[in-house]
């Protein structure tokens, strides 16, 4: 039995924090954290940004909700900037970023009816994190986050990651493909870097086809990876985009982004969120949208990102234990050699929040407002602690 009146779904560290404020966070015992993951990767302005609280505030005395029954200003503002700032047409706006993939997915559906292709086909990678619905999930690349959930969705099809010509065979083998969803870069898969070469590269397969090329940029968007969204620094644009993480500042919002006819394929009744783009949320996202290209975040994250790696690559690069450091703006994986899940806790032990993914990848997510010191702070508190931690199993028995 649960003592906590909650479901057991999550596997929670024993603290609970009382009070944020930039990249630091407070716990009920007065503890202070250097905060490397911002609520996975969620506040990337960092907690309680005064601006963004601001506009909380404000808006909450003004008005809440309304319903999607009646036009809603702030929504429309916030799609309109989205769009200008993506080279997207336009956008539906959810509360997750689950929301947003589903969207994502029912837009590929229809758009296959619409070539009369009977079962719709998209193809999904291995390793990938589109989720927890049963779309989504059935997306996702891990048996993990699967098993017990049958029977998944159909219509879903996988390749490995970054493998054009697996992508190629499916495309000469299955001709009821319409869709490509990928992730830039796989946050929860252990910070997998796509090269750009396979990026393009599937944009020119799907020009090809005839099919969607969908970005998940849930984690990589919002400036994480140097420019707003991850595709802007690989010359091509998709066709359907989604975010949410850092969207709304942790304001629970998700949106789905769609260009050229995969704007146009939901008609009215197709689709729908009750809450889903509120006056709330949408004005507190477009408070972020707007402090993150006006304060030109996204060059700072790039910045702030190099800084760290290289940072890391000073102490640790070369030793026994490491396998790879590597990164994409303020998406940082250091990937070691043995599942290393028991550093978040010794981490917080030093006043320090990180992610461990994928077993053994330390996963960091820095707000996009973190200071040079601050950065190195963490550099030099997490490379200490790794080393420790790596002298330390050197000692105990093998498994
Ligand atoms: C977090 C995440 C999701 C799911 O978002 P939720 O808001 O938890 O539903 C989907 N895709 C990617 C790439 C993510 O990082």
């Amino acid at each position: 039995m649960a003592t906590t009146g909650l479901m057991s779904t999550y596997r929670q560290m024993d603290v609970a924090f009382e009070k944020g404020e930039g990249v630091w966070l407070f716990d009920t015992e007065g503890n202070k954290y250097l905060d490397a993951i911002s609520g996975i990767a969620v506040c990337g302005l960092g907690h309680c940004h005064p601006k963004i609280t601001r506009v909380i505030q404000e808006q909450a005395a003004r008005l809440v909700h309304t319903s999607n029954l009646y036009r809603i200003t702030n929504q429309e503002l916030l799609g309109k900037k989205l769009c200008e700032v993506s080279g997207m047409d336009a956008v539906f706006f959810g509360n997750s970023g689950a929301e947003a993939n589903e969207c994502a997915i029912k837009i590929a559906r229809l758009y296959g009816h619409g070539k009369e292709i009977d079962k719709p086909t998209i193809i999904v990678m291995d390793h990938s994190f589109h989720g927890r619905t049963l779309a989504t999930l059935t997306a996702t690349g891990s048996r993990k986050v699967q098993a017990g959930f049958e029977p998944l969705v159909q219509g879903f099809v996988r390749a490995p990651y970054n493998d054009l010509e697996a992508v190629r065979t499916i495309a000469s083998n299955n001709p009821k493909v319409v869709a490509v969803l990928v992730e830039p870069v796989q946050g929860e898969g252990g910070i997998n870097i796509a090269s750009d070469a396979y990026m393009q590269g599937l944009r020119a397969i799907c020009d090809e086809h005839g099919w969607l090329l969908m970005l998940d940029e849930i984690q990589t968007g919002n400036g994480r990876t140097g420019t707003y969204f991850a595709y802007q620094q690989m010359g091509f644009v998709p066709d359907v985009v989604t975010t949410a993480k850092g969207l709304g500042n942790g304001m629970p919002i998700g949106a789905c982004l769609a260009r050229g006819p995969a704007s146009t394929t939901f008609k009215p009744g197709n689709h729908g969120s009750t809450y889903g783009g509120n006056p709330l949320v949408c004005g507190v996202a477009l408070a972020v949208v707007d402090t993150i290209v006006s304060e030109k975040m996204p060059a700072r994250a790039k910045a702030l990102g190099e800084r760290i790696l290289q940072g890391f690559r000073a102490q640790l690069e070369g030793a026994e234990y490491i396998s790879e450091i590597r990164g994409k703006g303020l998406m940082i994986g250091i990937e070691l050699k043995e599942p290393c899940a028991e550093l978040v806790m010794l981490a917080k032990t030093q006043g320090l929040l990180i992610n461990v993914t994928a077993d053994k990848v330390i996963r960091l997510l820095p707000a996009l407002t973190m200071s040079d010191s601050e950065a190195d702070q963490l550099v030099s508190t997490l490379s200490k602690l790794i080393k420790i931690w790596a002298a330390d199993e050197r000692t105990k028995p093998r498994r």
